[in-house]
């Protein structure tokens, strides 16, 4: 591990901030955090804002953040590319020997990061904070997520954590490797288990949003589920294949059946209610799997393209030209 020690042999955390219209967020973000970085006197400090396309003045706050206090940094987007792209963005521009992921709605509580720390100096890559319970979230939405956790589970080997967002201290290690991970169509969550390493759980409560409305809504939301089970296994395909092979050996033993009825009572022409609901009911099984391959021919496009990930504006004042993830 190449540890970022300055003169004084401490080491940096940063934290890394994804904003999108967030400027009533910000003021008692930063307040917070400054708290907890006094606090934290065995360590140094970085907060890196990805300022992702914002409309309102969040740029403006962040930079005026940056005059009072040098720990800040910000990438500037050239556009809103959504909090996926904005994160893998910070993890290219963050310098830290750790990384601490979180909102800036301060649904996340700052005051979990020294516990954070304290199990990465014991040797833990991925310290990630899953939510003992959801404030200020409609029931709905508490089912959907609770639902969409275990359907994706029961689709991979792989162990997805359940009921834990981004919120999570990761090590340089693990930065460098999601780094590596350009996929256009991301699901990060995903990606933190794919990686591996060592992983510790820690509970906290989820508060509700401090200020502003969450940009999420159901529509996102299914995107985002579409997204995390097609990018994670292929195993919805596997059952397209299974259901197919079952309705195949239904319909050839409902074929034989008719042959002797045919065989035995002569020629039978009623049965037209039975024929359309089969017509009707394998003509939608074959549109959903068609819609299913079509997903994943679409990410496969999307992929082929190789497009960068985003591009900045730019970094602290520097502006940047080209400059591309
Ligand atoms: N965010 C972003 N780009 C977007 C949408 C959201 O960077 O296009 C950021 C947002 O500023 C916040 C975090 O992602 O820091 C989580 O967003 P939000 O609170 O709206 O989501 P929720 O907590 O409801 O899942
Ligand atoms: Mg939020």
């Amino acid at each position: 591990m190449i540890l970022n020690m300055d003169s004084n042999g401490k080491k940096l955390i940063s934290i890394l901030i994804p904003a999108y219209n967030e400027h009533e967020s910000l003021p008692p973000l930063y307040d917070r955090l400054v708290k907890l970085m006094d606090s934290q006197t065995n360590y140094d400090f970085e907060v890196l804002f990805v300022n992702d396309g914002s409309k309102d003045n969040t740029l403006d706050l962040i930079k005026f953040l940056r005059k009072k206090d040098t720990r800040i940094n910000y990438v500037n987007l050239s556009r809103n590319y959504g909090k996926e792209v904005a994160m893998a963005a910070g993890f290219d521009y963050i310098r830290g020997d750790a990384l601490v992921l979180m909102d800036a709605d301060l649904q996340d509580p700052p005051e979990l990061i020294p516990e954070m720390i304290k199990y990465w100096e014991e040797g833990y890559d991925d310290v990630y904070a899953r939510r003992k319970s959801r404030k200020g979230e409609s029931p709905l939405k508490k089912l959907t997520s609770w639902g969409f956790y275990r359907v994706l589970q029961s689709m991979t080997k792989i162990e997805i954590q359940k009921d834990t967002g981004d919120f999570r201290l990761l090590d340089r290690r693990c930065v460098e490797a999601i780094k590596q991970l350009r996929e256009s169509q991301r699901y990060t969550k995903g990606l933190y288990s794919w990686i591996g390493y060592n992983k510790k759980e820690i509970l906290y409560d989820r508060d509700p949003r401090i200020a502003g409305k969450t940009k999420w809504n159901y529509r996102r939301l299914i995107n985002l589920s579409i997204d995390g089970i097609t990018s994670f296994t292929t195993s919805p395909l596997r059952w397209a294949a299974i259901l197919g092979i079952i309705i195949s050996c239904a319909g050839f033993l409902y074929m034989l059946a008719i042959i002797l009825k045919t065989l035995i009572y002569g020629v039978d022409v009623s049965g037209y209610a039975s024929m359309m609901v089969v017509i009707l009911f394998l003509g939608g099984i074959q549109l959903i799997f068609l819609g299913l391959i079509g997903e994943y021919l679409g990410r496969a496009f999307y992929e082929a393209k190789r497009r960068p990930l985003y591009f900045i504006d730019s970094y602290n004042e520097h502006k940047e030209t080209n400059m591309k993830g």
